[in-house]
């Protein structure tokens, strides 16, 4: 299988041991997806579809990508921008972030029509999200919204979590109205219930799940932290319970593992069960390690 996520990786700074000092890393929502991708479908070629700078912020973020089996062959290069940074500090043990994106070279991702629908010809499985178009200018929201629908008429599956980030938007109602409309171009929805009733007002996690069915969503997974996922795929439905972590160490990345786990899952077995089940375990133990990336060596699939 050929897998193209469509985002943003940002530069992470994270506190090291010494109080004061930070360590180097590289993560973003699709960027998680696609790199936790790569370490369960090992036989999947997974790419990642996004900009970066010339500089060696930029070049070192390639290098991590290569390094860890992550295709760059879709990664644009625009000369006088960079990647986004993001800082994390502790005050007492809570997280907080500090994010410098204004500029950065994902912002122009889709500024070239043509790369993006020859990356999308050449991918099975197409992931984006909320996140992503957030970051877009209103034509490159609408190129990258077009691309996909023809995607999905060509043929291909696409794949889109909502991730509701209303900082990112000019207004809420922009947000929810873009939501709804990549939605409609996408035949798997993977959102986050407590998002959704925040920003969609749905009373229940059936709610969100026949929002985004009434849109053309062929199949739609519910995500609820520790509480059952809800599902709709294919004329499949039903919840399924997920066991939870006694002590939570960092719950960052937890959708975007669970996603990569579903979609491994799902199409390793064509068994939407199964794959919320590869979703939920690949979730449990990044939830039970620190970091957006964690180690993966101990972590087998549950299929
Ligand atoms: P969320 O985006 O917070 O709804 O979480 C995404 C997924 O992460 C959930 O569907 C669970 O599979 C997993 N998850 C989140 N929190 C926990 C937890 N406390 N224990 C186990 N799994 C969790």
């Amino acid at each position: 299988m050929r897998v193209l996520a469509i985002g943003e990786c940002m530069a992470e700074l994270a506190p090291a041991e010494t109080a004061g000092r930070f360590a180097l890393g590289f993560a973003g929502d699709t960027f998680n997806t696609a790199w936790y991708l790569t370490k369960i479908m090992p036989t999947a070629e997974v790419s990642y579809f996004t900009a970066i700078g010339t500089d060696t912020l930029s070049q070192d973020l390639k290098n991590f990508m290569d390094a860890s089996g992550l295709q760059s062959k879709h990664v644009q290069i625009i000369p006088d921008r960079t990647l986004g940074l993001y800082m994390i500090t502790l005050t007492d043990g809570e997280r907080s972030f500090t994010y410098w994106r204004g500029q950065s070279a994902a912002r122009a991702l889709a500024a070239d029509p043509e790369a993006l629908i020859k990356a999308m010809d050449a991918a099975d499985l197409i992931y984006f999200s909320g996140i992503t178009l957030a970051i877009l200018d209103q034509a490159s929201k609408d190129t990258l919204v077009a691309a996909a629908r023809a995607a999905r008429a060509a043929g291909k599956t696409i794949a889109f979590d909502p991730n509701l980030r209303p900082r990112l938007w000019t207004s809420t109602d922009r947000m929810t109205e873009t939501i709804m409309e990549a939605a409609a171009v996408s035949d798997i929805v993977l959102p986050s219930y407590e998002d959704e009733a925040d920003w969609f007002g749905d009373a229940t996690p059936g709610g969100t799940l026949q929002r985004y069915l009434d849109v053309g969503a062929s199949c739609v997974v519910v995500k609820n932290g520790p509480a059952p996922v809800l599902y709709s795929c294919d004329g499949a439905q039903g919840e399924i319970a997920i066991t939870p972590v006694e002590s939570v160490v960092d719950t960052t990345a937890a959708g975007d593992s669970f996603n990569a786990g579903l979609l491994a899952g799902r199409a390793a077995t064509q068994d939407i069960a199964k794959g919320i089940a590869s979703g939920a375990a690949l979730a449990r133990w990044v939830v039970s390690n620190k970091g957006a990336l964690v180690p993966m060596d101990a972590f087998t699939l549950p299929v």
